[in-house]
């Protein structure tokens, strides 16, 4: 595994669905980059949430709202100094976070805290409709977990998992029309602001996320300054 010459940050910007996530999975895989993903840290922290605050938070998560910051900023803030601290302890990607001006101040301070200077801002552009088919399209092998896509990857035999056979899908409950447009005129309301915001610190990159998988992660380790490994 070949790991960045210095420990480094980056936080990936985009909405749900442009691929984000898999990029910092390769990145994970093969450079020992650590993935922050707030998303399904707020997931594992929601009982705990939703029980220090009575229920408007519940609702908030169902509805696929943004949560206040400060209970954002608390999760992270506790999986990166708690018991998972050790998992962190290399290059890190933010995924899903910040995502609004108060989590990157925040933010700021985290990485102060955490002795983490070099950053990089990925911003992963793609626009609406491609989001849209993307993400209501999605869904997974309820067996081995592979996913497919309604509109770009369906299993060769409908109906039959490529790899495993498996005849019965998953489809994540908030992928629905009207959460989806929630949360993306909800990114526009509240996290393009980041996008000025660190374009101001002179460190965001715009990626063409439309691309294929190869040609974006080919962007992104250029950003990075990966060099590209042998494959
Ligand atoms: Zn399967």
């Amino acid at each position: 595994m070949i790991e960045p010459v210095s420990r480094l940050w980056t936080v990936f910007l985009g909405v749900p669905g442009c691929g984000k996530g898999t990029q910092a999975g390769f990145l994970v895989q093969n450079y020992g980059f650590s993935v922050v993903a707030v998303g399904d840290i707020l997931r594992k922290n929601r009982d705990k949430v939703i029980a220090s605050d009575g229920g408007t938070i519940g609702a908030l998560m169902e509805g696929g709202n943004l949560l206040p910051d400060d209970i954002v900023v608390g999760c992270v803030r506790d999986e990166l100094n708690g018991a998972h601290s050790g998992e962190y302890t290399r290059s890190i990607i933010f995924d899903g976070f910040p995502r609004t001006l108060g989590q990157a101040k925040a933010l700021a301070g985290l990485l102060a805290e955490l002795g983490l200077k070099d950053g990089y801002v990925l911003n992963f552009v793609v626009d609406d409709e491609v989001i849209t088919k993307r993400i209501l399209g999605r869904y997974s092998c309820g067996k081995c977990g592979r996913i497919y896509n309604d509109f770009f990857l369906r299993p060769r035999v409908e109906g039959v998992c490529d790899v495993c056979g498996h005849g019965e899908f998953d489809r994540r409950c908030d992928d629905n029309d009207v959460s989806l447009k929630k949360r993306l005129a909800e990114y526009r309301e509240k996290t393009e602001v980041l996008v000025g915001y660190y374009q101001d610190l002179g460190i965001l990159s715009n990626i063409d996320a439309a691309a294929s998988f190869d040609n974006v992660s080919a962007e992104v380790m250029n950003v990075l300054g990966l060099s590209k490994k042998e494959r």
